[in-house]
């Protein structure tokens, strides 16, 4: 269930070897695995990433990183669930979480499902469904854009352009495009001239690209926390409702280990340390008049 995973690591290129220097130097403290070479310019960068223009001078490739496509991963990982006899309720919406009885509820537009527990896992949007339980949560949507263009060649491995903030991912012979982080409350508005923005500061680094003919353009809202780490835990003052969420600007990434932490909690196994690194109540508010009852 690989999602056709790149497992080549990721380049990070830039229009200059100064600004290449200082990134890695940033890199090293944080003990990221940096490749044999270390800043590569000229023929040595252009060998190492031929799908790039001159405008990329200088850059490094970061050892030991992923990058996969998330939709097919995503349907590969519903699939292998099922198979293991995982009932999934897709296009249903979820319109009120509750505790009732000493039961979680979910009601949704395909029925009201009753369980031990039940876990939040509507990024931005969750906001709204803890609401119900009369709590507020410091979330706000920090929008991105995306769209792929094909190009020929496509990179061989995941690009940063890092003075354009945009990251190219090969995916076939295309290659998805994605950048921007616009704070808005609106977490569905598309604006165009975002997309445009993309486009003029990606379009000098991308040799043969097709900027003409932009496909799957979209917008997603990343839930963004003030303190930049997840919200992962019980909701305060409902044991049997927990939030995955928050995960900032790298929820693929954290998935695996937000799974195992939310396991852990749902079975009692958890880390205390870890559990109250994440835990939501640092980013959450009660209703004092909601909790007690008298708008509800
Ligand atoms: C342009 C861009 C590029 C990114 N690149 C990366 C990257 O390279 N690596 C990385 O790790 N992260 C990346 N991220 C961040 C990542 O997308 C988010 O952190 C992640 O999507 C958050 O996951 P989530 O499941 O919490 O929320 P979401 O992905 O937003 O999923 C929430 C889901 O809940 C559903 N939902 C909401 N309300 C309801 C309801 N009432 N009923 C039913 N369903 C509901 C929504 O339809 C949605 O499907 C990127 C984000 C953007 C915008």
């Amino acid at each position: 269930m690989d999602g056709q995973a790149h497992k080549d690591g990721f380049l990070f290129a830039f229009p200059s070897r100064a600004y290449a220097a200082k990134a890695l130097t940033a890199f090293r403290r944080l003990g990221a695995p940096i490749a044999a070479g270390g800043v590569l310019t000229g023929d040595a960068l252009a060998d190492t990433e031929p799908a790039l223009t001159e405008g990329a001078r200088a850059g490094f490739v970061v050892d030991d990183q992923w990058s996969l496509d998330p939709g097919l991963f995503v349907d590969r990982l519903a699939e292998r669930l099922r198979r293991q006899g995982v009932e999934l309720v897709e296009g249903a919406r979820v319109s009120a979480v509750s505790e009732r009885a000493g039961r979680a509820e979910v009601r949704t537009s395909a029925g009201t499902y009753r369980s031990d527990a039940v876990v939040v896992a509507a990024g931005i949007w969750s906001r709204e469904l803890v609401r119900g339980l009369g709590v507020d949560l410091d979330l706000v949507a920090g929008k991105g854009y995306s769209f792929s263009v094909a190009a020929e060649p496509p990179p061989s491995r995941l690009v940063h352009l890092g003075a354009a903030k945009v990251v190219l991912t090969p995916m076939g012979k295309r290659v998805r495009v994605a950048g921007t982080m616009e704070f808005e409350r609106d977490p569905d508005r598309f604006r165009r001239r975002r997309v445009e923005a993309i486009v003029a500061a990606a379009r000098p680094y991308l040799r043969h690209a097709d900027w003409d003919d932009l496909q799957e353009e979209w917008v997603g809202p990343r839930p963004m926390t003030p303190d930049g780490l997840p919200l992962i835990g019980r909701v305060p003052g409902h044991s049997r409702v927990l939030l995955a969420t928050g995960h900032n600007m790298l929820g693929l990434m954290l998935a695996p280990a937000t799974g195992r932490l939310v396991a852990g909690l749902l079975t009692g196994d958890a880390d205390p340390a870890l559990s109250s690194r994440f835990d939501p109540v640092r980013c959450a508010r009660r209703y004092p008049w909601r909790v007690h009852g008298i708008l509800n």
